[in-house]
């Protein structure tokens, strides 16, 4: 029950993360915070009970979530909206790879320059489910007449937290749910 997800807000509002509901209890405690939606689920100790919050808001603390995009495979795949960018199909996280569009082993012979430069970057890294990843091989697109879905480049910007649909429904959510959060279907 300790284990269960807390939306964290910021004093206005706005969705900053996901933590456990032990640490959205101890923010409690400490007064750090206040409850927005409590559960039916209550944490007991000699000394107190408290209701499981289900969303919380930090008090006095009104910042947004940074914008920057730390380059990361799971945001390559967040940037290309969870779509293997060769057979546009969508996929779960977990049958999703990244890409080198250019392989390792073309590299320095397409583009004239060493692995260092380039290589892996936003611009050469894309989305690719696990089959598609497999059959490319160390093959350019060209050679497998593929081409991409999109043009690969650094976002601007990602939605800070991206949850399920379901899930945001499930736990009263949705009411929460602007433009830093990105609600995904999930594919069974
Ligand atoms: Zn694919």
């Amino acid at each position: 029950m300790l284990n269960t997800d807390v939306l964290v807000l910021n004093s206005g509002f706005i969705p900053l993360r996901i933590t456990n509901a032990r640490d959205a209890v101890c923010l409690l405690t400490a007064d750090k915070a206040v409850p927005v939606i409590e559960s039916d689920d209550f944490v007991r100790s000699p000394s107190i009970s408290i209701r499981i919050p289900s969303v919380i808001s930090i008090l006095g603390y009104n910042d947004l979530p940074k914008r920057k995009v730390v380059f990361s495979k799971l945001n390559i795949i967040y940037r290309d909206d969870m779509i293997c960018q060769f057979c546009n199909k969508r996929f779960s996280v977990r049958d999703l790879t990244v890409d080198h569009v250019i392989p390792g082993s073309r590299w320095q012979e397409i583009t004239g320059k060493t692995l260092s430069s380039g290589y892996s970057s936003w611009e050469n890294m894309v989305c690719a489910c696990k089959w598609c990843n497999n059959k490319k091989g160390n093959r350019l697109l060209k050679e497998l007449g593929w081409s991409l879905r999109t043009n690969p480049v650094e976002p601007k910007y990602l939605p800070h937290i991206i949850i399920s649909f379901e899930k945001a429904q499930n736990k009263g959510w949705l009411p929460f749910c602007g433009f830093n959060v990105k609600l995904i279907k999930l594919i069974a």
